[in-house]
């Protein structure tokens, strides 16, 4: 037998099961059906173009083409922390904030930075797969904190068992929420704080769409006073500003935290490429552009359709206030899969199993607003004449 070059702790992961939907995705575009994808969450629209000509300024900069700023370069800096007190009225300092090459790549390193082998974390599901994916390459345990359509997505601290509790070293939180489209407000955010430091745990809060909102304006768990002391927040250029494929982001917050997540990144990449950096700089120091507000009213439209048209057809869903995301029940008897496989069958509509986000994610599924509005309600009415 050859050997399998493969570590034991991928065995580890769970089941990935986009998989299959790819599979059958495939399949149906090569049968010569004209597939409409409401799977992924990215953006259709291009990166704005007062963006895209900083970047092609900077790219003829020689300065640019050598090792980059790791911790990010001033400009970006700076134009992160004026958000963030122009944004959520919080003023950090330099020490509080480094650059990243996306926020799932500080996701992704953050346990190895925080978290010893055989301490718990929680995390939320349905979520973000990273996070336990993360938490097992660092040894970490995952514990699974459910999120439910009766607490409004938001989890029950009530209900984690106090020794549970006691050994977390970690826990992972995320609104606007992916995938659920919940929002938590400020309350919330207070009672997540007053708990982690009840249990002596880090909160790392995944803050990648809080630009994208429509009735509610998101907070930052970094707006509770003290909240420094035991919280990290991830931000994300990528929803924001439509640059998902250029990798720029930054984290803030506990300054421990901060320093242990660099130090890993200090030994494993050498940050994010100048260019990239100034050209996140430009985005953040105009969130007011004409072409950044817009998407909102874009995105608005097409959920306020998509709504509109599910609960037309008796689909249970609720109406997100923020992200890019419908979170709709599946259909009396239906699993997630089946009704994914169902809904690619009959109307050639890609959209994602709530299982592909962990088992608490059963029983729903998940939509992007990330195609325009003709082709969203083309994907409703083919949708509409399913017989379910
Ligand atoms: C898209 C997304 C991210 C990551 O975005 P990056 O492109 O890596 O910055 C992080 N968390 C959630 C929940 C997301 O949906």
């Amino acid at each position: 037998m050859t050997k399998q070059w493969r570590a034991e702790r991928l065995s580890q992961l769970p089941p990935y099961l986009f998989v299959e939907i790819d599979r059958r995705k495939r399949q149906a575009i090569e049968a010569g059906k004209d597939v409409i994808n409401l799977g992924i969450g990215d953006p259709d629209a291009a990166t704005h173009g007062f963006i895209v000509d900083r970047m092609a300024n900077e790219i003829r900069q020689p300065a640019n083409h050598r090792y980059p700023n790791g911790a990010g370069v001033a400009e970006f800096i700076d134009a992160a922390l004026a958000f963030f007190k122009r944004r959520f009225g919080v003023v950090l300092d330099g020490g509080r904030i480094t650059a990243l090459i996306g926020s799932k790549e500080g996701i992704g390193h953050l346990p190895l930075a925080v978290v010893n082998p055989g301490d718990g974390v929680l995390i939320p599901e349905p979520g973000y797969p990273v996070y336990t994916a993360a938490t097992i390459f660092a040894g970490g345990v995952p514990h699974l904190m459910p999120l439910t359509a009766e607490n409004h997505w938001l989890p029950d601290f009530g209900a984690i068992p106090a020794d549970v509790a006691r050994h977390a070293r970690l826990m992972f939180l995320n609104y606007p929420n992916n995938p659920t489209g919940a929002v938590a407000d400020i309350e919330f955010f207070e009672t997540a704080v007053q708990f982690a430091r009840d249990n002596d745990m880090l909160i790392a809060h995944d803050a990648a769409y809080t630009e994208v909102f429509f009735e509610t304006t998101p907070s930052s768990i970094l707006e509770i006073a003290g909240a420094e002391d035991c919280c990290i927040e991830f931000h994300s250029l990528s929803k924001s500003f439509n640059m998902t494929g250029w990798r720029s982001a930054f984290a803030v917050g506990n300054r421990d935290a901060i320093a242990a997540l660099a130090k890993v990144k200090d030994n494993v990449d050498s940050g994010q490429f100048n260019a990239i950096q100034f050209a996140s700089a430009e985005a953040l120091n105009h969130t007011d552009h004409v072409s950044v507000r817009a998407m909102s009213d874009l995105y608005r439209e097409r959920r306020d359709l998509a709504v509109g048209e599910l609960r037309d057809m008796g689909i249970e869903v609720e109406k997100p206030e923020a992200s890019f995301y419908v979170w709709a029940k599946c259909p009396e008897a239906y699993p997630s899969m089946e009704t994914v496989a169902k809904v690619l069958d009959d109307a050639a509509v890609v959209v994602i199993p709530g299982t592909g986000f962990g088992a608490g994610g059963e029983g729903y599924f998940r939509i992007a607003l990330t195609v325009d509005t003709d082709r969203m309600r083309q994907a409703m009415e083919r949708m509409k004449n399913i017989a379910w």
